[in-house]
């Protein structure tokens, strides 16, 4: 394999269906992986994704898991090593919010946001890591948050998640290093996707105001940081949190 090609990878992301897991799909399969995404809701979504791919010359299966799901993720990972045979990179993207002020927040969101974002991304790292293991080489990529380092009134379980997933990180990338698996986070700070584009004018310029490059950033900008830590490139990078927040944090 050349230094910089994923012709012979095989890449799993999860939440493929949009935004960024859908940028990260397309990316990765641009760059010659073949490429399984999972969606929860919007099969129509993930068609969209896989035609996307398609188009692009690429090769792509959508399949529909719930990531706190520790059986269903077991089967995900089942189907992907039926149809290739292998599993080089997992990205954990599959992510969502509940946002409520502490005192108004229902138990159940901040069990719901703890259960996808990081019994989720736990489930995936634990059950992709056998073919890892076998195969003496994998790159685990997790979805962290500026709001990880940062904080944010209102998402103190999503916070917690991201928290929580920078330190399995950490300890994971410890555990499995000497068999040539490197474990990383990405930590984005405000993208353009369906989400952010909702905001008002006036949260958009206190926003603009808090970000060095005075910018949103783009779908492709965290993808191309996801693709970065898949390549031989990143060989050397593990247990390491990666910003891409235009100078915000
Ligand atoms: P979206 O809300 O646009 O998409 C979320 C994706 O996750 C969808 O594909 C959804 O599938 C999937 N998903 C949700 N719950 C589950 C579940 N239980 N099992 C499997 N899949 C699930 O999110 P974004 O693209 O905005 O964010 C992607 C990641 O990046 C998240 O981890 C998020 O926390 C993180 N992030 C995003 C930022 C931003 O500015 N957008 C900033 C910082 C971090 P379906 O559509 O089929 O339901």
């Amino acid at each position: 394999m050349s230094l910089d090609s994923f012709a012979d990878r095989v890449a799993l992301v999860t939440g493929g269906s949009r935004g960024i897991g859908r940028g990260i799909a397309l990316e990765l399969a641009r760059s010659g992986a073949a490429v399984v995404f999972s969606y929860r809701t919007s099969p129509e979504g993930a068609e969209q994704t896989r035609k996307e791919i398609e188009q692009s010359g690429g090769q792509a299966t959508a399949l529909e898991c719930d990531v706190a799901d520790l059986e269903a993720v077991q089967g995900l990972v089942a189907s992907v090593q039926e149809r290739h045979g292998r599993l080089d990179i997992v990205v954990n993207n599959a992510g969502i919010t509940r946002d409520q002020l502490i005192a108004r927040m229902k138990p159940e969101d901040f069990d719901d946001v703890i259960a996808t974002n990081l019994r989720g991304t736990w489930n995936l790292c634990r059950t992709a890591l056998r073919p890892m293991l076998r195969a003496r080489w994998g790159r685990l990529i997790n979805l962290s948050s500026v709001i990880a380092s940062m904080g944010n009134p209102g998402q103190s379980n999503y916070a917690a998640s991201k928290g929580g997933i920078e330190a399995l990180t950490r300890s994971l990338a410890q555990e499995v290093g000497s068999r040539g698996i490197t474990v990383n986070a990405v930590a984005p700070g405000f993208i353009e996707t369906e989400m952010t584009r909702g905001l008002s004018d006036e949260v958009r310029a206190g926003l603009l105001d808090r970000i060095a490059l005075g910018r949103l950033g783009s779908v492709e900008e965290v993808a191309r940081t996801v693709r970065f830590l898949a390549s031989e490139d990143a060989a050397y990078i593990s247990g390491q949190v990666i910003h891409v927040n235009g100078g915000m944090a």
